[in-house]
């Protein structure tokens, strides 16, 4: 069994539609694959409708974007009843403020000298939910940075950057909790990732294990070799699920589907602890 349990389309600020996705993970040899767009679950239709007769199981999620004490963080939810308000309520306002925000790094990016514009980014997002990828999108084809990669830096769109304004952003705590109330199973994504900027302490991830937090996203690209036994560990600690995934994002990024994936007996252990949706086997 291949599980990877997080990958974007273009819902969000992945490449691929939903159905393109469902077919890279077949051509992967994934058997199980979790749709995870930032702050949406617009792709998961399409998604679900792919699925038939491939044998390939989707399993429904999001990435929701939190902050607490001033860091940026990740939240994966996985099989939660997407219709539940008070969660639909606040990815909603998660992806609303995305525009005005969008909008305003567009602006920096023109004061600073890059000639960008809104239409430009709106045309690389589609319907998406947009953000910084999208942007960084539109710096590579203005000929500003080389690669969508090399845009995150802090002469643009790292977190603190010159272009880099903040969007709202939930906490963690309180997101938990929504994932949980709507039935699904919240894990924390890359905490390691010290390449976006700072992490959050370890007594931060044991509050959000108290607060309901399911498991830790140990195994991923972001992560070095040191950082996953030290993340490994702390689950262990906490009762939580180590779980891996490649963060997939089409070719946004050069990570493949299933370059780093989940052991079945967690998978199996994080399907049993959601209510709110089952995993679509097709
Ligand atoms: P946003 O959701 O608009 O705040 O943008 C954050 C997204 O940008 C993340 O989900 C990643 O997909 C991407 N990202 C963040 N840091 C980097 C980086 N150093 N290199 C490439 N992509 C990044
Ligand atoms: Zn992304
Ligand atoms: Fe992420
Ligand atoms: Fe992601």
């Amino acid at each position: 069994m291949r599980i990877d349990l997080h990958a974007h389309s273009n819902a969000s600020d992945g490449t691929d539609t939903p159905a393109e996705l469902v077919a890279n993970a077949v051509a992967a040899g994934l058997d199980v694959v979790a749709l995870t767009d930032h702050d949406t679950v617009a792709g998961h239709a399409e998604a679900a409708e792919a699925v038939r007769g491939t044998g390939l199981t989707l399993v429904p999620g999001a990435e929701l974007s939190c902050r607490v004490g001033g860091i940026s963080l990740h939240l994966l939810a996985y099989l939660f009843d997407p219709a539940e308000p008070a969660f639909a309520a606040e990815r909603e306002l998660v992806r609303t403020d995305r525009f005005r925000r969008g909008r305003a790094v567009v602006e920096r990016c023109r004061e600073l000298g890059a000639p960008i514009s809104w239409e430009q980014v709106e045309r690389i997002a589609g319907s998406g939910s947009v953000g910084r990828p999208h942007i960084a999108s539109a710096l590579v084809e203005a000929g500003v940075v080389a690669t969508v990669s090399d845009a995150f830096t802090h002469d643009w769109l790292a977190n603190g950057g010159r272009a880099d304004v903040p969007k709202h952003e939930t906490d963690p705590a309180t997101a938990v909790r929504l994932v949980r109330a709507a039935g699904g199973v919240p894990v924390f994504a890359h905490p390691g990732a010290v390449k976006r900027g700072r992490t959050v302490s370890d007594q931060v991830i044991a509050d959000l294990a108290a607060a309901g937090l399911g498991g830790l996203e140990v195994d991923h690209l972001d992560h070095d070799e040191e950082t996953r036994a030290r993340l490994r560990g702390l689950a262990a600690e906490l009762g939580l699920l180590a779980t891996g995934s490649s963060d997939y994002h089409g070719h946004r990024k050069t990570v493949r589907l299933g370059e780093y994936t989940t052991d079945p007996a967690v998978y199996e252990a994080l399907v049993a602890q959601a209510t709110g949706a089952k995993p679509i086997v097709g």
